[in-house]
């Protein structure tokens, strides 16, 4: 079977149409922080599938997802204080939790799998290596903080991805990436992508469009963003 393939678009002043047909979309397969694959009622499954081949070349893993491995089943981690090392390397025991959230994503940074931790009562966020969830749980566990290491390393989507490569190859389409988004890596925060436009964007008429939907929107009381609404 072939079908056309989609990559993930910015999701701020974008057309809200399915990448696949052109029809209204309904569905959105988010990547990262405004940035998804836009899908009809109809070509949803298309759109799963290309942004788990996005993660999966990005090597990173939706929280949806990885909560259902093992490490996340067979033991109560997601509901306890997880320990944390500080970077003079005493350890947080109180308030940080695992983010499990819609917007939580296990990175690979720096040649380590790491995973998001928030601690809402001193309103900070950040990735620590998923090895440091063994100081969290008792050593007949620590099995199952490797297993996920591996699931990982092999890629929990790498299905998705030869079937995305698959389907490109078939379709000899001409790479769809932004080259104005730019990925940024911070030590903490991990892996983020920014709209770094080329100088002549900011005297450009599309520029201009732009600033003038903006001004119309907050007239309005609206987000120029889609998902910031
Ligand atoms: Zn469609």
């Amino acid at each position: 079977m072939s079908r056309p393939t989609a990559y993930p678009i910015r999701l701020v002043m974008f057309r809200p149409i399915c990448l696949y047909c052109g029809k209204p979309d309904t569905y959105t397969a988010v990547c990262d922080y405004q940035l998804g694959i836009l899908a009809c009622e109809e070509h949803k499954a298309w759109a799963d599938n290309d942004s788990k081949a996005w993660l999966d070349r990005n090597r990173r893993v939706r929280a949806k997802d990885y909560i259902r491995e093992p490490l996340f089943q067979e033991t109560h981690i997601l509901c306890i204080d997880v320990k944390v090392k500080r970077t003079g390397g005493t350890i947080d025991v109180e308030g940080w939790r695992i983010e499990d959230g819609e917007n939580a994503y296990i990175q690979h940074i720096e040649n380590i799998w790491a995973i998001p931790v928030r601690n809402n009562k001193i309103d900070r966020f950040k990735y620590i290596p998923l090895e440091d969830l063994k100081m969290s749980l008792p050593e007949d566990k620590h099995p199952l903080v490797d297993a996920l290491d591996a699931r990982l390393e092999t890629g929990l989507y790498s299905a998705e991805r030869l079937e995305y490569e698959k389907l490109y190859n078939a379709s000899h389409e001409a790479p769809k990436e932004d080259p104005n988004i730019r990925v940024v890596v911070h030590k903490e925060y991990g892996v983020g992508r920014i709209f770094d436009p080329p100088e002549e964007y900011y005297t450009s008429a599309a520029f201009s469009k732009e600033m003038e939907d903006i001004a119309l929107a907050k007239k309005f009381g609206l987000s120029a963003s889609k998902l910031n609404k």
